[in-house]
């Protein structure tokens, strides 16, 4: 709110005739009095029983397979994996397993703004990648923009995540195939 939006909302108050006075017996609401910044701004997802329903895709990728729901309902494979299917509304789902190798079918280069613990990292490549039975987002590593083109075949890696919190993390990422 700058100066003079307070002088007008000075005016609208006096101005205006009171209707009621909006209780005197009022609810408190409690926000937190400290928030943990690193713990909001973090890219990762928490990745334990505790914190997320996906928690078998994430147990799958840190054994070394990417995997996604699809629904046993009707069919539909999804990305990222899902609790309900957004086709059907089935809560039965199952988990299959995603090919490690596919194809740029776009990508840009992050030159600022990037996330957190990425920052020190720029300028660095992102994309979406076709694995054939869904497009994905993710970082290309290990790739410059100028030496990359529209389907270059890329795999997956996958790093481990050494943040603040008391459980292994992993992600995804893609590299050029050699
Ligand atoms: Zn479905």
């Amino acid at each position: 709110m700058n100066e003079n939006d307070r002088d007008n909302a000075d005016e609208l108050r006096s101005g205006a005739e009171a209707v009621t006075d909006g209780g005197t017996d009022r609810d408190v609401v409690e926000i937190p009095k400290t928030i943990e910044l690193p713990r909001l701004l973090d890219f990762y997802e928490l990745q334990n029983e505790a914190t997320t329903e996906i928690v078998e895709f994430y147990d799958n990728l840190r054994d070394g397979q990417l995997t996604t729901t699809r629904c046993e309902e009707c069919g539909e494979l999804h990305f990222p994996p899902r609790i309900v299917c957004p086709e059907c509304r089935s809560e039965d789902l199952e988990y299959v397993d995603l090919p490690h190798e596919g194809e740029l079918f776009a990508f840009s280069t992050v030159r600022a703004g990037a996330p957190m613990g990425m920052e020190e990292e720029v300028p660095f490549v992102t994309g979406i990648v076709d694995l054939g039975p869904v497009k994905l987002s993710a970082r290309i590593d290990d790739a410059e923009y100028d030496d990359l083109a529209i389907g270059d075949p890329v795999e997956m890696k996958i790093v481990e995540i050494d943040g603040p919190v008391d459980h292994e993390r992993v992600f995804y990422r893609f590299e050029p195939q050699e």
